[in-house]
């Protein structure tokens, strides 16, 4: 039999903790070591491998249902996509160079929450607050082994979603947390991309080029999206005539500007090797945007 890694397994894997994280709490619970020179320590490569730590994490006698807790939340690289929690992303979606913590969060419960590696994830919705860079090992290329000042005390505490609704990034958490709810594994990824782009074509004046990329396109958009269809639909119609052109409109590249490049792209038949597979939600704000359009250039206002 494999040795085992350690001679405490008294913590468990936690909700949202990757395998990373929860080493570096096994270490916290064992010494007075710095995780990642335990890891070169017992064998294993300091830069940590997803699993490489599964395997070793394994040999400890510690639940199958924590076991399953940690695979499910530890992302996995397969066909250059990663994996985590039934969804699944692209390297510049989930990226492990991320080096960013809400450090509230981290105070009450001192465990790494893996979504912050989310490049949707901007802000905490328990604490209101944006992320900031990690306290420990911020200037770590790639990935890392967080460190906490104390081992958490919680057995298995309850994940708060926040009060700051609606809020994204608590959307994102309980979707995560439900990885049987029969989502797509794109749903997070899909609604991001969507999200963003309302976000950023009502937030801003009409414009030929694309505006600078700010965190309130996403929290925008997804306000805009939970208001539903009806709600989308008004607020473009709202944008469109607060944007009102005096040049007679005959195309939708006079209407939306940089935005109408951007639905012209989406008609194009996809490339395999180039593009993304379809965003159904995306399509589906594009199709209300093109609808809100149809109705002022059919209406002769702008003709
Ligand atoms: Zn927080």
């Amino acid at each position: 039999m494999k040795t085992r890694p350690f001679t405490f397994w008294r913590v468990r894997p936690l909700p949202g903790e990757a395998a990373n994280s929860y080493f570096s709490r096994l270490v916290a619970d064992e010494c007075n070591y710095l995780p990642r020179a335990y890891a070169s320590e017992v064998g294993l490569a300091h830069t940590f491998r997803s699993d490489e730590l599964l395997a070793a994490i394994d040999t400890l006698p510690i639940s199958q249902e924590d076991k399953t807790r940690l695979r499910c939340w530890t992302p996995q690289e397969a066909g250059g996509r990663i994996h985590l929690a039934g969804q699944e992303f692209l390297r510049t979606e989930f990226r492990w160079t991320r080096k960013l913590e809400c450090t509230a969060c981290v105070r009450e419960v001192p465990y790494h929450r893996v979504w912050w590696h989310l490049a949707c994830f901007n802000m905490c919705p328990v604490h209101g607050r944006p992320l900031q860079p990690l306290e420990y090992e911020s200037l770590t290329v790639g990935r890392h082994f967080p460190r906490f000042e104390a081992v958490a005390a919680e057995r298995l505490p309850h994940v708060e979603l926040g009060e700051v609704g609606p809020a994204f990034e608590s959307h994102v958490i309980a979707t995560l947390l439900r990885p049987q709810s029969g989502r797509s594994p794109k749903y997070v990824a899909h609604l991001a991309e969507a999200c963003e782009f309302l976000g950023r074509l009502l937030g801003n004046p009409r414009q030929p080029v694309v505006p600078p990329h700010t965190l309130a396109d996403l929290a925008r958009g997804y306000e805009l999206l939970t208001s539903g269809t009806e709600g989308v639909s008004a607020s473009v119609r709202q944008w469109l005539e607060s944007n009102g052109d005096p040049l007679p409109a005959v195309k939708l590249g006079h209407l939306l500007g940089w935005a109408a490049y951007h639905l012209e792209t989406m008609d194009r038949p996809l490339d395999p090797l180039m593009d993304n597979e379809p965003n159904p939600l995306l399509d589906e704000v594009a199709n209300i945007v093109r609808c809100e359009c149809q109705r002022l250039l059919g209406s002769g206002r702008h003709t």
